[in-house]
């Protein structure tokens, strides 16, 4: 059985913050203004896992009035979504993101945000190369991202439910 989730997030950018997209930090002079470390792309990849697997979404999960997910890297999240995605029975079988941002050209960056999202999910999922893509747009200076004053993530999940249940492999 296949579920399909989708995710969306954005933040605020703000001077002297890390801009923080898959796991890894992008060079910029402007990043992401958040109670965690802002990683919208990481943020909404948990969502579409969650949403996939009808497990509600990261705000229930790590709510941002905890002080416990204060700076907590988005690496945190992303491994606990895996592991509840995991242990219902999923499978996760591609990843589709568009990140949407203006001052910076991420083509050099994707190949690098992908593997990284892949490495996160390694201990869960054996992810094929061409099964995380990264795609990136600008806002054709329109809107608060167009305007440079936020960044924004939009991910697309297909998990497929295994047959016997648990993390084995379907008969
Ligand atoms: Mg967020």
């Amino acid at each position: 059985m296949f579920r399909i989730g989708l995710g969306f997030d954005n933040h605020r950018l703000a001077r002297g913050r890390p801009l923080v997209l898959g796991g890894i930090s992008i060079p910029s002079d402007v990043g992401e203004e958040a109670h965690s470390d802002g990683d919208v792309l990481l943020h909404a990849l948990c969502d579409a896992l969650y949403g996939a697997a009808g497990q509600g979404d990261i705000g229930e999960h790590f709510p941002d009035s905890d002080p416990r997910w204060k700076g907590q890297s988005s690496d945190h999240f992303l491994r606990e979504a895996c592991a509840a995605v995991s242990g219902a029975g999923f499978r996760l079988v591609n990843v589709d993101a568009t990140v949407f941002l203006e001052h910076v050209k991420l083509s050099p960056h994707k190949k690098a945000i992908a593997e990284s999202i892949r490495r996160l999910a390694r201990p869960f999922w054996e992810l094929e190369e061409d099964s995380v893509n990264i795609k990136a747009k600008t806002c054709e200076r329109c809107d608060a991202v167009g305007r440079g004053e936020a960044v924004g993530a939009q991910v697309a999940v297909l998990l497929e439910r295994r047959e016997n249940g648990g993390r084995g492999e379907s008969p």
